[in-house]
């Protein structure tokens, strides 16, 4: 039986462990957090990424490491390369935590990404801003998620608004896409070359952070474009696992907002939703199995919980509705659970999501 090792014990790592059991895996976590959600279904190894011997003894325990979160160092993801096998590899690690050379890696293959300028000081940013008509969105290059190290910029009087130590960081400005839809693609690739994608999945955010997903998004000419490139990304990349794109489209252009290199939120419903889940494939891709189908039959909702659930939902039961719930302590803006509906209509879709989201008395 494979004994998998995750880098990162978040709701992540827990499906991905809960997918993984059915087929015999076993599981092992490492996460500097000892109140870690996959820590409640298998072994949590507590210690700092950059803790040598605790990751000394974390490859003994295992025979293949992956990860659960894009900013473990690439340092950490180096040293473990060097006892067992490793998927994604450092090297696209180290893409995917930047999102300047990620801009980069996209332009080198012909994928085009939002137009962007690099900052490292106020005057620089005043600009670049003026350059994108002052509509435009200052980020961290690193360790931004869910919408954090972001700052809208609409006026010269943001920029100066903006505190000095933001300058301490390096910068990324992305002119704002007026985008009518953002979807996601979800890849996966096993080291024979297989490669799958599931159907093209729509998102919805709140604030930076996803709050819905529904599959497949209507269908629009450029979706193929988008499919095609996603392959081409991992493809270039010599991915192995579970790469997700992400991309705004506008009425008729496509562009790569970012690339996560692990399975995605947006990719949740697939647990239920589709043939086979990107964490099975994700392990599946790692191990050198062959791919599972990432056909759907039918639609599927997926809704995020975000800070709180509301209350009573377990006493809520549909055919075709689930709930996953990954036991992290609430708190404002955090994801700590979420809901799959399936349904075989685009009407049947929304009508199970209203009576849902009215049952529960929330606002999505
Ligand atoms: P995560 O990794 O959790 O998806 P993140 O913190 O890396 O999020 P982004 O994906 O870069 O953040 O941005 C979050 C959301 O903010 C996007 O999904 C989009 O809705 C909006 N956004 C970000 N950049 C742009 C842009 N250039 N134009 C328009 N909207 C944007
Ligand atoms: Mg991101
Ligand atoms: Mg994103």
């Amino acid at each position: 039986n494979p004994k998998i090792g995750i880098l990162g014990a978040g709701q992540l790592a827990r499906m991905m462990a809960m997918s993984g059991y059915p087929m015999g895996f076993e599981f092992v976590f490492f996460d500097p957090n000892p109140e870690a959600c996959a820590g409640h279904v298998g072994e949590l190894m507590v210690a700092e990424y950059h803790n040598e011997l605790a990751l000394e003894e974390f490859c003994q325990k295992v025979d293949i490491v992956t990860l659960d979160f894009e900013n473990v160092p690439v340092e950490t993801l180096r040293f473990v390369q060097k006892k067992k096998p490793v998927f994604p590899s450092p090297e696209v690690l180290e893409i995917a935590q930047d999102r300047l050379l990620e801009k980069q890696f996209c332009h080198s293959i012909g994928v085009p990404t939002a137009e962007f300028e690099t900052i490292n000081s106020r005057s620089e940013l005043k600009f670049a801003a003026k350059k994108f008509d002052y509509d435009a969105i200052l980020k961290t290059r690193r360790m931004g998620y869910d919408g954090k190290g972001q700052y809208r910029i609409k006026s010269a009087e943001n920029i100066n608004q903006l505190p000095e130590d933001i300058f301490s960081q390096d910068l990324i400005l992305e002119k704002r896409v007026a985008f009518k839809r953002e979807v996601s693609v979800i890849v996966a690739r096993n080291g024979l070359g297989d490669i799958k994608t599931w159907p093209l999945c729509e998102n919805k955010h709140k604030e930076g952070i996803l709050t819905t997903t529904i599959v497949p998004a209507k269908s629009l000419p450029l979706d193929d474009l988008s499919i095609e490139y996603a392959k081409q990304l991992a493809v270039a990349l010599n991915y192995i696992g579970v790469l997700v794109i992400e991309f705004f489209q506008t009425e008729d252009h496509i562009f790569v907002n970012e690339m996560a290199p692990r399975v995605h939120n947006s990719g949740h419903w697939t647990i239920e939703g589709a043939h086979t889940s990107q964490f099975e494939n994700h392990l599946r891709a790692g191990l050198n199995l062959p791919l599972g189908s990432t056909e759907m039959t039918g639609m599927a909702a997926m809704l995020n919980w975000i800070g709180a659930f509301p209350d009573g939902v377990l006493s809520i039961t549909e055919p075709d509705l689930f709930w996953h719930i990954y036991g992290k302590e609430p708190r404002p803006g955090r994801k700590i659970g979420h809901s799959t509906l399936l349904a075989s209509s685009p009407q049947q879709l929304h009508d199970k999501i209203v009576n849902l989201v009215k049952k529960l008395g929330v606002q999505l």
